[in-house]
């Protein structure tokens, strides 16, 4: 299962983002990205249907650790009910 992660860009960007536009860390490699803390959201297509998650993170090392939880939430809601859920969106440290 492939996931992708990205900037989705809120009306309040600090980074001066258009509203639902999208970045990818690529894109933020450069020097003159100006950082913001609009949500980093995970994508994928599990099982033929399309699937996105808000990560509730901003930064990438972040976002990836929980694509990790995502990866396997989805995994496992397919087949069984997910009590044991990732943590990790709802436990996003306030910035
Ligand atoms: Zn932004």
């Amino acid at each position: 299962m492939a996931l992708n992660l990205y900037h989705r860009h809120g009306s309040n960007c600090a980074g001066g983002r258009s509203l639902h536009e999208m970045t990818y860390e690529s894109d933020e490699l450069r020097r003159n990205w100006k950082r913001c803390s609009c949500p980093i959201y995970a994508s994928g297509t599990l099982s033929g249907h399309f699937r996105r998650k808000n990560t509730e993170r901003s930064i990438w090392p972040e976002a990836k650790t929980c694509r990790i939880g995502l990866g396997s939430h989805w995994d496992l809601g397919r087949q069984s009910n997910n009590t044991t859920a990732t943590t990790c969106p709802g436990t996003a440290t306030p910035r």
